[in-house]
């Protein structure tokens, strides 16, 4: 029997977080027909992989992408790190399903300019993503800030009523049937900040009929942390859906530190509840421009401005004297407008990216003039500095982190592991130069040493450029092995 791709004399990592093995791997149909030694097979075409890793493509756990696989299906910023699956609609922020024909309030832009896609169900938005594909898989949380923009008409600065609630819940019942994997919030953000706990609690209380899972960017992520946690917590319990933290920091130089207490309450809370979180690694945030989160945050670099485009990858700093205005008065003028800003402690970070529950995930922001460097640079950043370089975790415990936990957590069957009959879904790459090159100035350069990847094993990575192949999916909770 001939198989269509076998690669050859690898170190095989597969994602379980078990030990490194010199193998084989051959794949055929799509899917992984076989991993050990292949000596007598043959296959259509051969790689040999002598001192490089053969994982499983990396689970981007943490995206804003559900735009950018209609913007830019070849999505090089992430398979040129390795990346084949992203979880999308995140922050309470979805593309769908969506209605509501304004922008809407902060952070709706994260997502780029709604105008241009609108999907009033996730049916359709799956639909269209069939019909479209891009290169690599995407699974979509349902956003309850969409779900509120639509609900209450945009009217967000206050708590939704028995009757939009219910609203929001049919919607949400909707899009679970349709395939989206769970409801993600944003608490934090002006158009969230008004719902009490009791509205996510109501929402989330439909997740566990559909196995769909509650993902936070929580409510406080500086000095009322532990009270976010609690929150977080009491609405897995009290809904009885599996809960994710997004992001996990310790924002604003008070908080630093801090991160032991966190990781305590985390721990605590899983005795009585699945809690995971997601973390990416670096010590600077970005997201929305907002005058309310400016005094966190030592420097602040400007990622795009509607007035001010020509501001974008400057600090702050520079162009409140270059107007000869306060910081707050510049960011008036910039908004609507997005920015990095520079909160965390590079020990919260490592204490993070250690624990074995961490899941790797970027946060990258697609449309961004000058984006956040994690948009290019997550994965390889943690093979290259903390795995090579610091000696933070092991290779085995990082790939586990980007593919096997993390299938696991968000229910993607099929995936996550090398194992004969998953998906063929991989990554090949160089253990010894795997690093991100995209920095704060530069923060659109691929990575080095990521050699090949493939989606349904078809190469979508190869000789540091894009094929342009898209053999992506949508992917439904639990029909991966469809
Ligand atoms: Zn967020």
């Amino acid at each position: 029997m001939e198989h269509d791709l076998i690669i050859r004399g690898g170190t095989v990592v597969d994602g379980s977080g078990g030990p490194r093995r010199a193998a084989d791997l051959a794949v055929g149909g799509g899917r992984i027909a076989a991993v050990g030694d292949l000596g007598g097979a043959a296959a259509r075409e051969e790689i040999d992989a002598a001192g490089l890793v053969v994982a499983p493509g990396f689970i981007d756990a943490h995206t804003h992408d559900d735009q950018a696989v209609f913007a830019d299906p070849a999505m090089t910023p992430k398979v040129s790190q390795g990346v084949t699956t992203v979880i999308a609609g995140n922050c309470g922020l979805s593309l769908a399903p969506r209605s509501y024909p304004g922008v809407g309030a902060p952070p709706s832009a994260l997502l780029g300019t709604p105008a241009e896609y609108r999907f009033p169900t996730v049916a359709g938005y799956r639909a269209a993503l069939e019909e479209s594909p891009a290169a690599l898989n995407l699974a979509l949380l349902v956003g309850h800030s969409t779900l509120r923009i639509d609900a209450m008409d945009n009217d967000i600065d206050r708590p939704a009523t028995a009757a939009e609630i219910a609203a929001m819940a049919d919607k949400l019942d909707e899009s679970l049937a349709a395939g989206a994997i769970g409801l993600s919030t944003g608490l934090a953000y002006p158009v969230a900040k008004a719902a009490p706990t009791d509205e996510v609690v109501a929402l989330a209380q439909r997740l566990p009929a559909h196995g769909g899972i509650y993902t936070t960017h929580m409510r406080d992520e500086g000095a009322a942390v532990l009270d976010s946690i609690a929150e977080t917590a009491e609405i897995g319990r009290r809904s009885g859906a599996r809960v994710v933290i997004s992001h996990h920091k310790c924002a604003g130089e008070a908080n630093w530190g801090r991160s032991v207490e966190t990781l305590a309450a985390i721990e605590a809370a899983r005795e009585t509840l699945e809690l995971d979180f997601d973390v990416y690694p670096y010590t600077a945030s970005s997201t929305v421009l907002l005058p309310d989160w400016a005094p966190q945050a030592r420097r602040i670099l400007v990622t795009w401005s509607d007035p001010h485009p020509e501001m974008a990858g400057r600090e702050l700093a520079a162009i409140a004297a270059d107007w000869g205005c306060d910081r707050d008065a510049a960011i008036r003028r910039l908004m609507p407008a997005g920015a990095i800003y520079f909160t965390i402690d590079e020990g919260d970070l490592r204490r993070i990216l250690a624990h074995r529950r961490a899941m790797v995930g970027s946060d990258g922001i697609p449309g961004d003039r000058h984006p956040h460097p994690r948009l290019w640079g997550t994965f390889p950043r943690v093979l290259g500095r903390y795995v090579r370089e610091a000696e933070l975790l092991t290779l085995e415990e990082a790939v586990f982190r980007m593919t096997g936990l993390t299938a696991q957590v968000f229910g993607l069957a099929g995936r996550g592991v090398l194992a004969p009959g998953n998906h063929a879904d991989l990554t090949l790459f160089d253990p010894a130069t795997v690093l991100d090159e995209a920095d704060f100035d530069h923060p659109k350069r691929p990575a080095r040493g990521i050699h090949s990847v493939w989606v349904a094993g078809q190469a979508v990575w190869r000789d540091s450029t894009a094929t342009g192949a898209r053999p992506g999916r949508f992917l439904a909770r639990g029909e991966g092995r469809g």
